[in-house]
C-alpha cells in the first residue's frame, strides 16, 4: 500500500501505463495522472492516498446510498462467501439469497411487480428488458413488435443495446455502430410520442423506456402528469412501459422507487446501483405479475438469456442487508427531507450567484444549470466549478454532454442537515471563485 510520496508517484505511473479507465479522457490521464487515488471511505467521506478527505457528493456513481465503510455489509458478504460463494441459477438451480431477495423486491414495489431477473449491473438489466420485451411479443405471435422508443438526453448504459437506447448523443457517437430498432422522442413530449407511434405503427413497437428522473443526462425531473400520460399511451397502443430505476431506485428520490412519485405502474422496472449501495455488483429487471403469468402460459422452451452472475449469492446477500439498513435507518424519508433542504439551499445560492440559471432536483438528486451567454466564448462553467469544489473538499459531477453545462449532486442517503449546508456552502464558494475569475 502507498505510504509515502515515492509510492504515490509509482501508483500514478502504474495507473497511466496499465489502467484503461472507464468513461475517462485518456489524454487527461496521461497528462495529469488519475484525478484521485482513493484509499478509504467513511460515511459521506472519501479519503485519498494523500490523506485528503472529500465529501462524496455523488455517492460515487449515484450508488453508495448507505455511505462508505459500513461493516454490516462487509460482514454479510463474508458470511455468504464462507457458506456458499457461488452457485449457478441456470437450468432452475437456485439458492436462498436469490429467492429471499426476489421475494423482498416484490414486497418493496407498491405496484404489482412480482418477479425478478437478476444481472450484474444496469446495462445488463436494460439489455435484458429489451430482450424480454421482444421475446414476449414473439410468444404473443407479434414478431414485428420489436422497436424500442427511448428519450433524448437519457442514459441507459454501455452495452450495445443500452448504448443504442441512450439519448445522449456523445455515447452513441463513440462507435457509431449501433443496434437496430431504437428510436428517440423529446424528453417530456407525450404528443410527439403518440405521433411517432402512429407514424411507425404500434404493431412495430415493443416498448418505451425512460428514467423516472433523467440522471446522467443532467437531472431532469418530469412534469407532474407526464408518466400518467405515458402509461395511458403505452396501454392504448399495447406497448410495454419500462422504467429504468438504476439511479432512482432504493430511496434516492425520497421514495423507494422514482416512479412512485407519479402514481403509475410500469410493466418492467430495471434496477442496479443502490440495491447493494455499491458493495457488490448487482442489477436486475422486475416484471409485472400480469407479464409473469403470460410468460408462464406462453413459454415453451428455456428462457435463453442469462449471465454467469445472474443472482450471485454474495451480491444478493449484500442486497438483502443493504435493504434492511435502508429500512431500519429510515433512509428513504431522510432522502426526502435532506433533498428538500438541499434544493432550498441551492435556490438560495442561485439568488447570490449570477452565473446560475436554474436549480432542479427530486430527493437527493439535484442539479445547478449555468447560464448560456458564455458558451459563445467556448467557456463551460461546470468543469471549472467541479475543480474549485474538489479543491475545497467536495466531489460533484460536471455534465457537459449534449450541449449542457450542469453540476449535479447525489450525496449518500445517510447525509445530515449540517453536511447538506456544508455542500451548499462549498458550492457557493466554488462558483464565486469561478465568477471572480471570469468577470
Ligand atoms: N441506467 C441508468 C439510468 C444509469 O444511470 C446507469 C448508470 O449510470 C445505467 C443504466 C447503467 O448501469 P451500469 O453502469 O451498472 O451498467
Amino acid at each position: 500500500m502507498a505510504k509515502n510520496k515515492v509510492d504515490i508517484e509509482q501508483l500514478i505511473e502504474m495507473d497511466k501505463k496499465h489502467f484503461l479507465h472507464p468513461t475517462s479522457a485518456i489524454s487527461d490521464q496521461q497528462q495529469f495522472g488519475p484525478a484521485f487515488i482513493f484509499k478509504k471511505g467513511k460515511g459521506i467521506y472519501l479519503e485519498d492516498v494523500n490523506g485528503k478527505k472529500l465529501i462524496d457528493g455523488m455517492s460515487s456513481l449515484w450508488n453508495v446510498n448507505v455511505g462508505h465503510g459500513r461493516k454490516k455489509l462487509a460482514k454479510a458478504a463474508r458470511k455468504q462467501m464462507e457458506k456458499l460463494a457461488y452457485s449457478s441459477c441456470f437450468a432452475t438451480f437456485s439458492h436462498e439469497p436469490a429467492i429471499y431477495l426476489a421475494k423482498k423486491l416484490a414486497e418493496l414495489t407498491p405496484h404489482p411487480l412480482t418477479a425478478t431477473f437478476f444481472t450484474s449491473g444496469g446495462s445488463e438489466a436494460n439489455e435484458t428488458a429489451y430482450k424480454l420485451a421482444r421475446h414476449y411479443w414473439l410468444l404473443k405471435g407479434k414478431p414485428f413488435k420489436k422497436k424500442i422508443i427511448s428519450r433524448k438526453k437519457s442514459y441507459h448504459g454501455v452495452s450495445i443495446g443500452a448504448t443504442s437506447a441512450t439519448g445522449l448523443k456523445e455515447f452513441r457517437a463513440f462507435t457509431k455502430s449501433l443496434a437496430p430498432d431504437f428510436y428517440f422522442v423529446n424528453q417530456f413530449d407525450t404528443t410527439a410520442l403518440e405521433r411517432f407511434i402512429e407514424a411507425e405503427g404500434p404493431e412495430t413497437i415493443a416498448a418505451f423506456i425512460s428514467e423516472p428522473v433523467q440522471g446522467a443526462g443532467g437531472v431532469h425531473v418530469a412534469p407532474e402528469n407526464y408518466f400518467k400520460e405515458i402509461r395511458e399511451i403505452c396501454t392504448k397502443y399495447e406497448i410495454l412501459f419500462i422504467t429504468d430505476e438504476v439511479i432512482t431506485g432504493f430511496g434516492r428520490t425520497g421514495k423507494w422507487f422514482g416512479i412512485e412519485h407519479y402514481g403509475v405502474a410500469p410493466d418492467m422496472m430495471c434496477f442496479a446501483k443502490g440495491i447493494t449501495s455499491g458493495y457488490a455488483q448487482l442489477g436486475g429487471v422486475m416484471i409485472s405479475e400480469e407479464l409473469h403469468h403470460e410468460l408462464i402460459e406462453l413459454s415453451k422452451g428455456p428462457l435463453l438469456h442469462g449471465y454467469t452472475y445472474s443472482g450471485h449469492p454474495t451480491a444478493c446477500a449484500v442486497a438483502l442487508k443493504n435493504i434492511e439498513m435502508i429500512e431500519k435507518e429510515g433512509l428513504v424519508k431522510n432522502a426526502r427531507i435532506r433533498g428538500e433542504e438541499l434544493l432550498e439551499g441551492l435556490n438560495k445560492l442561485k439568488k447570490e450567484r449570477k452565473i446560475v440559471k436554474a436549480v432542479r432536483g427530486l430527493g437527493l438528486m439535484a442539479a445547478l444549470d449555468f447560464k448560456d451567454e458564455h458558451k459563445q466564448k467556448n467557456v463551460l462553467f461546470s468543469p471549472l466549478v467541479f475543480k474549485e469544489a474538489a479543491s475545497r473538499g467536495l466531489i460533484c459531477r460536471a455534465v457537459t454532454l449534449d450541449g449542457q453545462d450542469v453540476i449535479v449532486l447525489a450525496p449518500p442517503l445517510i447525509i445530515n442537515k449540517k453536511q447538506i449546508r456544508k455542500i451548499v456552502q462549498i458550492l457557493n464558494d466554488a462558483i464565486k471563485a469561478v465568477e471572480n475569475a471570469h468577470f
